[in-house]
């Protein structure tokens, strides 16, 4: 569904700018100048297809934040800008339902709602814990992060905070009280550093009374951050935005350094990571095939570079669906990987040369021409549990295959020496 935001700004010069954050966010803007513009516009598109409404408080016909007031009635989750910071509109703006409110004095407020109209999606598939016994406290805490979005969870104990976040992959943040009937939360928070790093899963302590002190107690046990209660509706959020975003940077991170860029598929890195770390106790049946394209070079020769990125690509997607249970990589160059835990060197070969069938089958789109293309395979099996070794051996089936005129699977034969077997185990 093509997700709009509404935007009543003044004049076309302010118009433009917010339509433009809204563009480079992947949103299409439905931009007026008016309230009375504003409303014909939202009423020529579905309600729902909203996902934001970017509005000014005052207009030349709603002096005094009656389109804030028309876009909220309209169940818009609302962005109100003004013209400079003044804390006496601030205040009239914040009585309202609104998600956050932008004075347009500097170019960091301007980036602050980019970020602030990303996360609205994003948020949406991002879960917050509240954790307090406090019902007015938590009340408020999950009506503010619903009006950014998020999903978030209530609970009462540390232990039902526990037991949410085993069940809900999607949470990113925990934001605890520190009188928690099973635990204090200092005590919660250092629990739960031992099943969540501070890259994995940030947490916010929050706290009520005069003690200086209780930030330094919830940090020094591993919180990311502290909030003193009551806390003011917008520290409130940009340190929510905060903390969610420093995981998801380093989710990102972590993604790229553990992904080839061309293919998408695990790079040689982090499949040794994969299999050494996730298969600990390498099984007794498993077996490991390195995957070499035929005469890649010359398609590149033939056809240019940005046709053999097509059919690494093509490769890719291929061995992705083919073998959706294994660990697969792009090894490097038109080499690729496949590690099969708990399989039959007989019954992988046998998988394996099905595969090299439909490599040799398939026909490859190229922007010029078809491209038909074959790949060469060699395996190795249970003989060692080593994945070094087990790589050693699949590669020089793999020569073996490629010496007997190529695509063709070769495996490594039953019969290995007993002395290479003994140096190998
Ligand atoms: P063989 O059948 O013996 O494997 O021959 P080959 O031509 O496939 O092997 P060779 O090792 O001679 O050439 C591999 C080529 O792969 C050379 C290199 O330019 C190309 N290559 C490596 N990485 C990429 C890439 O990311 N994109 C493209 N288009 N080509 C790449
Ligand atoms: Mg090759
Ligand atoms: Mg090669």
């Amino acid at each position: 569904m093509q997700q709009h935001v509404l935007i009543i700004e003044n004049g076309e010069g302010n118009l433009e700018l917010i339509a433009k954050l809204v563009r480079r966010a992947g949103l299409t803007p439905v931009g007026a100048t008016s309230l009375t513009e504003g409303k014909a516009r939202f009423s020529q598109n579905m309600p729902e297809t909203f996902l934001c409404a970017i509005v000014a408080y005052s207009l030349p016909d709603a002096p005094k934040g009656e389109a804030i007031d028309f876009t909220v009635e309209s169940f818009i989750p609302t962005i109100a800008t003004t013209e400079s910071l003044d804390s006496a509109i601030r205040d009239k703006v914040l009585e309202r339902d609104v998600v956050d409110y932008i004075p347009k004095e500097n170019s960091q407020n301007y980036d602050y709602l980019n970020r602030l109209i990303s996360r609205l999606e994003k948020n949406k598939s991002t879960g917050v814990v509240v954790v307090s016994t406090n019902r007015v406290l938590r009340s408020k805490t999950v009506s503010l992060l619903q009006r950014h979005n998020f999903i978030a969870f209530e609970c009462l104990t540390a232990t039902d905070a526990m037991q949410c976040l085993s069940e809900h992959k999607n949470v990113r943040l925990v934001i605890t009280d520190n009188t928690l009937p099973d635990m204090t939360g200092t005590h919660f928070v250092a629990s739960l550093r031992k099943a969540f790093s501070k890259e994995q899963l940030a947490i916010m302590g929050v706290a009520g009374g005069k003690g200086m002190l209780m930030s330094a107690y919830f940090i020094k046990s591993g919180a990311n951050d502290f909030l003193r209660v009551p806390y003011c509706h917008e520290e409130f959020l940009c340190r929510v935005m905060q903390n969610v975003e420093y995981i998801e940077s380093v989710e990102e991170i972590r993604r790229v350094a553990n992904t080839d860029y061309l293919t998408g598929l695990p790079n040689r890195r982090h499949f040794f990571y994969m299999v050494t770390v996730q298969h600990q106790n390498l099984s007794e049946d498993h077996a490991l095939a390195l995957i070499d394209l035929d005469f890649f070079k010359s398609i590149n020769d033939t056809h240019g570079h940005d046709a053999g990125d097509i059919v690494l690509k093509a490769m890719a997607a291929l061995i992705e669906f083919y073998f959706p249970d294994e660990i697969i990589s792009r090894f490097g160059g038109e080499e690729f990987c496949i590690y099969m835990p708990s399989t039959p060197l007989k019954e992988a070969c046998e998988r394996l040369d099905d595969f090299r069938k439909v490599v040799e089958a398939e026909i490859i789109q190229l922007p010029k021409s078809d491209i038909k293309v074959t790949c060469s395979i060699g395996v190795s099996g249970a003989h060692t549990q080593r994945v070094d070794k087990l790589l050693s051996l699949a590669d020089k089936q793999l020569y073996a295959a490629k010496n007997s005129g190529r695509n063709q699977v070769k495996c490594e034969p039953p019969d290995v020496p007993q002395q290479e077997q003994a140096s190998l185990l």
